[in-house]
This record gives structure tokens, C-alpha cells and sequence, in this order.
């Protein structure tokens, strides 16, 4: 099914990897692509890195029941919530959760009485999120087409799109097995944003935000959009978060110094905690889409209807 030739000029290099500005896929991504030995190791540290950690055996049920309930009042869940079914012209009340991890999302859907799946690919995550009695399909996402879903009305797709071999085709298999009026949420990196293209070309440093061998995708606002009209769907809202390329480009490189990097999340968090315990939530929220219009943001959250 791989494409046999991807064409391009413009590429970059980062460690043993090359990132390809790839004219035939029309977004940029590694080239040649990571063997799958190099991508199981990968997984494999990965797990004892940052899944391990979670104390999915321990887990007691009062600790569940007091997630349940954070879960539904989770205010990045209920706007999510709000603006899916916003967007949404179908009686279809069915979503899937695409490689969710630990992510609860499906909570608040099914307390609204929608049906819901979540497919998570990591066995422990899988039986933590069976404790809430959530329906989960314990697989790869590429494994979703065998599992005869149809008649979806939303996919959220959290941070998943940029590990996958095939985006096209998943997004196309995505569309297929959608109602018409669907909605499709994606979030993925914002990386060679116009911003961290600025850095690089003025600073004259290499692009740190490359994450070998596990993120083969690297999007832009304007490369998703233009994938997801390829694949059916158009776009419809898009957004981002705070614009670390602002803190590079003004000479904090928290790439290359730890002082500036552990400086990053409490300064970002103090920013947006002024302006919202101020009462200034909408204030923040313009802001941050005004940015995505210009493609700029450390991240893309992007919603897109299948047409
Ligand atoms: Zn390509």
C-alpha cells in the first residue's frame, strides 16, 4: 500500500534521520522511515519510561470512582463536549477514542448517552480504562478496520496522528466508516511551524523538536488541513496552545539550557493563569486562535466534519 516514491527537494537532517519536505505526501515526514525494529525498541524503553510509571496494578476502585467523577466535570473534556456537538448534524450518537492512553474523554460522551470504543494499543492502559467499564478495543489503530464500526458520528484522535505509518490511509478509512456530518478531532504537534523555521534559519540550530523513530509525521496547520481535505472531511475549527517558538526565537532556548527549560511550564502556567483567574478566559482563547490562523503555537488542535 506504501506510496513506492516520495518525491522532494527541501529535507533536513536530525541525528541517523532524514525529515523530508514531501511533495508527494504533502506534509513533511522521516524518510526512510524507521524500521520496525527500530520502532519496537523504541516502544519497548518507551513503556518503561513513561507508561511503567503509572501504578496500573494498585489502582483501587476509590481512586477509580474519584476519576470517574473529575472526569466528568473536566473543563478541557466538556469543551470538547461542547464543541463537537456543536458541529455535529447527525442522530448517530456513537465516538471513538483513537489511542486515548489514560484519557477519559469517553466518560463524558457516554454520561450524555452516546456509544462509545476506545482503542488503545498499550495492554496496561487498556485494563485501566476497562475498569470504567468503557468499551475497549485493545489493538493497534490500524487494527480499527477489522472491527466492523460504522455509523460513527465522532473520532478524536489525540496525539496519534504524527506515529502512524499511513495517515492518508487511516483518515481515509476514518471517513468511510462516518456518518455524513461527522465530526473528526485532531490534535498533533505544530512543528516547522513559520516560527521554529525562523529560529532555525536565525540561530542557526537543528530542529530538537524531531522525535526519533516514534514521530514519522511532522504537520502544519496548513499540511493537516490540506490532508484531511484529501481524505473527505474539511476543516472547520482550529486552534493551539501557548507559542514556545515565541521563547526560542527571543533567545530562550530551552532546547539547549535546562535553566530555561524548567523555567517553561511554570512560566506558560503563570501566563495563562493571569489571564483566567482574572476572568480573561475568552480573552486567552482569541488569542490562541488567532495564532493558529497564522500557523503559529507549539500545537495544532484541529475539528474537521466529514462532508
Ligand atoms: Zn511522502
Amino acid at each position: 500500500m506504501e506510496k513506492q516514491t516520495h518525491k522532494f527537494e527541501r529535507f533536513y537532517n536530525y541525528q541517523n534521520y532524514q525529515i523530508i519536505d514531501c511533495q508527494t505526501c504533502g506534509f513533511r515526514h522521516l524518510y526512510p522511515f524507521p524500521t520496525e525494529s527500530d520502532l519496537q525498541r523504541f516502544y519497548h524503553d518507551q513503556y518503561f519510561r513513561e507508561i511503567k510509571p503509572f501504578p496500573y496494578e494498585t489502582v483501587s476502585p476509590e481512586f477509580i470512582a474519584k476519576q470517574r467523577q473529575d472526569a466528568l466535570v473536566n473543563p478541557n473534556y466538556l469543551e470538547i463536549y461542547n464543541q463537537v456537538v456543536g458541529y455535529i448534524w447527525t442522530n448517530h450518537l456513537k465516538m471513538v477514542d483513537v489511542g486515548c492512553g489514560n484519557d477519559l474523554l469517553a466518560l463524558v460522551f457516554r454520561e450524555q448517552g452516546w456509544q462509545t470504543w476506545n482503542i488503545e494499543p498499550n495492554r496496561d492502559a487498556a485494563a485501566y480504562l476497562a475498569k470504567y467499564q468503557l468499551e475497549v478495543i485493545n489493538q493497534p489503530v490500524e487494527a480499527i478496520i477489522d472491527f466492523g464500526l460504522k455509523d460513527i458520528s465522532f473520532i478524536n484522535l489525540q496525539f496519534v496522528l504524527e506515529h502512524i505509518r499511513e495517515p492518508e490511509t487511516v483518515l481515509k478509512f476514518f471517513n468511510q466508516i462516518m456518518v455524513s456530518g461527522g465530526v473528526i478531532r485532531i490534535s498533533v504537534p505544530n512543528d516547522f511551524s513559520e516560527g521554529q523555521l525562523a529560529y532555525l534559519e536565525h540561530y542557526g540550530r537543528e530542529p530538537k523538536w524531531v522525535n526519533v523513530p516514534d514521530h514519522i509525521n511532522y504537520f502544519t496547520f496548513d499540511s493537516l488541513s490540506r490532508l484531511l481535505e484529501r481524505t473527505g472531511f474539511k476543516e472547520v475549527y482550529r486552534t493551539t496552545n501557548f507559542p514556545l517558538e515565541l521563547l526560542l526565537l527571543a533567545g530562550k532556548d530551552y532546547y539547549h539550557d535546562e535553566q530555561e527549560r524548567v523555567q517553561v511550564g511554570p512560566f506558560v502556567r503563570n501566563f495563562e493563569m493571569a489571564l483566567f483567574k482574572t476572568g480573561r478566559s475568552s480573552q486567552l482563547k482569541k488569542l490562541y486562535e488567532s495564532l493558529a490562523a497564522q500557523g503559529l503555537g507549539r500545537c495544532i488542535y484541529m475539528y474537521a466534519v466529514k462532508e
